[in-house]
């Protein structure tokens, strides 16, 4: 199997991964941990946690789940249709 790379309309590449014959791309980001970070539907809440400005997400209070870091790495798969 190649590999192969697609460019997304920012201008940033992207190994090209395909899923039901659709090309997309993984995309990796940290975001605030569910397990100890209770937010209200709108987000209401936010305010009650510190703000990781690299991450740029929220910082929960520390779970089992999270390791105690408050954040988790996650990672998910995109179309990139979606950013065309
Ligand atoms: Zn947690």
């Amino acid at each position: 199997m190649s590999r192969r790379v697609r460019r997304t309309k920012d201008g940033v590449r992207h190994a090209v991964v395909l899923r039901d014959g659709v090309e997309g791309f993984v995309v990796r980001g940290t975001t605030h941990c569910s397990g100890c970070t209770e937010l209200g539907d709108y987000g209401g809440g936010s305010e009650y946690y510190d703000f990781d400005m690299k991450a740029q997400c929220l910082v929960g209070t520390g779970c089992d789940e999270c390791g105690y870091t408050g954040k988790r790495r996650q990672t998910y798969w995109a179309p990139f249709a979606v950013f065309e």
